[in-house]
């Protein structure tokens, strides 16, 4: 791998390794655009509920869930300032670019001679975006099974209370019955 560009100085130019990521909508991974899902629960009867995991929020769901496609953007930026930190465990080297009132910071390590240099930096930011990226759609997945779960137990609760309602109406009437009468 190209190294990065540890000793810039005040002028030069360096291209920084950044992963650039566009917005993009692909089918929903748990409805596939459907916008509903079906619940079979335990006693086999099916249930349509509305796909949690394309709704944002309260909204309805809408079947795609957006996501970055990530590419590697090798970016010029021309150093306006040079942090060094020497520390016991090494040197840490930052740029600054910009003006003194207004900069960014970028780490050293980033940084590289030429974009074709940045370009190896740049394929594994672009994996490491990728990978977090799939991690909070995993995420998302494992809270909308729990909400299945919870229309599941709502729904069983639901059926409870009414057995329950129909036997206290029914003893209500055996007692009715055995009212005596005057
Ligand atoms: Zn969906």
């Amino acid at each position: 791998m190209t190294e990065p560009v540890l000793n810039a100085k005040v002028g030069d130019t360096v291209w920084v390794a950044r992963a650039g990521g566009v917005e993009q909508f692909r089918p929903c991974r748990v409805c596939n655009g459907d916008k509903a899902v079906t619940l079979i629960r335990g006693n086999g009867e099916h249930v349509r509920i509305g796909c949690q995991f394309c709704s944002v929020g309260l909204e309805n769901p809408t079947g795609r869930e957006s996501y970055h496609a990530y590419a590697p953007k090798p970016t010029p930026y021309r150093v306006t300032g040079v942090e060094r930190v020497e520390k016991s465990d090494g040197v840490t080297v930052q740029y600054r670019s910009g003006s003194d009132s207004g900069w960014t910071t970028v780490d050293a390590k980033d940084c590289f001679a030429s974009p074709d240099d940045a370009m190896g930096r740049c394929a594994a930011l672009v994996a490491e975006h990728e990978a977090e990226q799939e991690l909070a759609f995993q995420r998302k997945d494992q809270n909308h099974k729990s909400y299945a779960w919870y229309v599941g137990y709502h729904l069983r609760e639901a059926e409870r209370a009414r057995k329950q309602a129909d036997y206290h109406e029914r003893k209500a009437a055996a007692m009715k019955a055995l009212e005596p009468s005057r």
